[in-house]
Order: C-alpha cells, then structure tokens, then sequence
C-alpha cells in the first residue's frame, strides 16, 4: 500500500508575488490542480501587498492574503510606514480577509552586519513591530513571523505585551526555552521542505505539538537535499506531511488531516 501525502494541502506560507508576473496564475492553477485547498499569500512591502489583494480578489476563498513589511530590509521611512498602516486599516474597514505578515525582525541582515563588525541599530525594527502587533490585536487579526532564534524571544515578549495570541512562526528555528515559551502560548510554527534533510528542522518538527504545526514552502526559495535544483512550488508543502509523519511515527494522511485543519482554523479559510 503506498500511502499519498494526502489529497488536500495549504502552502501556509508562499511569496507569489515574487515569482515572475507570467509564471503566478500558472504556479497558482498547477497548485490548485495538484490538491491545493489554498495558499497563504505573505507580502514583503506596500506594492507586494497590493500585488497579492488583486490574486486574492482572482482567487477568493484559495489565496488568503497577508500585508506587512519583511524584516530583513532596510527600515522604510514613517511616511511609508504609514501609508502601509493606512492601506491595511482601509482592507480592515472594508471587511475584506487577510492577515498581518510578513512581519518581524532581521535576524540575517542583523547576523550578517555584526559578523562583518558593523553595528546594527535593531531598535527601529522593534519599533514596528511593536506597531505591527498592536495593529494585529487591535484589528484581532492573525500575524505571520520572521523571527528566528534569539528574536522569536524578542517577538513573544511584543506579542505578550499586545496580547495577541494567533501567531504563527513560520520556518522556525529557535533553542529549547523560547520553543516551550510558544508552544505553551498556542502559537504556530509550520515547515518549509528541509524537513526532509535538516536535521534541526527534524527535531523541532518532531517535539512540536502536531496541533501548532503547519507545513509552508516560504516559495519561491529554493531548496537543497532532494529538492536540488528544482523550482520551489506549494506542492512541496504536501511533502512535509510525509516527514513530520515519519518523524512523530503516525500515518501520513492522519498528519496530513491535521496540517490542514490546523490552518484552516488559524487563518480562517
Ligand atoms: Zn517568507
């Protein structure tokens, strides 16, 4: 008996809109062709933003839309940041879905910066996201995390004090303490493919609680083991059913149930 990674899959967390324009409805199509009951759509930035609200208004209900600003980039000015507040709350007004992402803090331009012995002012990216989860509590709406290792501590402390409690951390990598800090906060992870070969990843994927977990492709990054070579698509989302089953010794389309269920609940789609 061969047992399928299960018909029915979300990719919880893809960047469509950083896939070529003329590749997106076909990546899109293939996905929903191939299982996919939808897809999590996280924006970098204002105009990624407003890129991946007119793929959620082509495919109501199967791209569910997250706006926000990723961390790992140069601070936008207050005027920026401010017309991106001003654009989420007119979506919030108009009742439209999504949830607040990609938001968080820049770990690998933080690392790079202090590795090459230039200092790196974090404060701003503190600041907003302070601001980004106050927005998320405010407009009770879920949020989408970049923050990995020392920083998820970071994020969970702004979170705490928010008091938002639908946070997912997506591609997750962090120490003992801070991964018993969120599970015991009910707050989400999901895995990217290198489930499939990461050993750290495989760990964190093997003690989280199958409850909190999702699985993601983080899209169009690529990936290594094997995946080598290829193009990331959503499909490989399905995948990381097979390896958690495998690693948390349950049958696959039992996890696959759960993968699902759990997004569907979390994001609302
Ligand atoms: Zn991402």
């Amino acid at each position: 008996m061969t047992e399928e990674a299960g018909a029915s899959w979300i990719d919880a967390h893809l960047h469509v809109d950083l896939y070529a324009a003329e590749e997106r409805v076909r990546l899109l199509e293939e996905a929903f062709e191939e299982g996919a009951q939808a897809v999590v759509a996280v924006s970098m930035h204002l105009a990624s933003s407003r890129v991946n609200r007119e793929l959620a208004l082509q495919y109501l209900g199967r791209l569910h839309p997250a706006y926000g600003f990723h961390p790992e980039q140069p601070i936008p000015s207050r005027g920026e940041i401010d017309q991106l507040f001003g654009w989420i709350r007119t979506r919030h007004e108009a009742g439209e879905p999504f949830a607040i992402g990609e938001v968080g803090l820049p770990y690998y331009t933080r690392s790079e910066a202090e590795a090459a012995g230039e200092s790196f002012d974090e404060q701003p990216y503190l600041a907003l996201l302070d601001r980004f989860a106050a927005l998320a509590s405010e407009l009770d709406r879920p949020i989408v995390l970049h923050a990995v290792y020392e920083d998820a501590d970071k994020a969970c402390d702004i979170l705490a004090k928010h008091n938002v409690r639908r946070a997912h951390f997506h591609w997750f990598k962090g120490g003992e303490a801070v991964v018993r800090r969120m599970a015991a906060s009910g707050y989400m992870i999901s895995v990217t493919p290198d489930v499939a070969y990461e050993e750290e990843i495989r760990q964190l994927a093997e003690r989280y609680p199958l409850e909190l977990t999702m699985a993601e492709t983080d899209g169009p990054w690529p990936f290594e083991g094997p995946y080598a070579g290829k193009p990331t698509r959503p499909a490989m989302a399905a995948d990381a059913a097979k390896h958690i089953a495998a690693l948390k010794r349950l049958p696959v389309q039992e996890t696959a149930k759960w993968l699902l269920a759990n997004t569907r609940r979390f994001y609302g789609i």
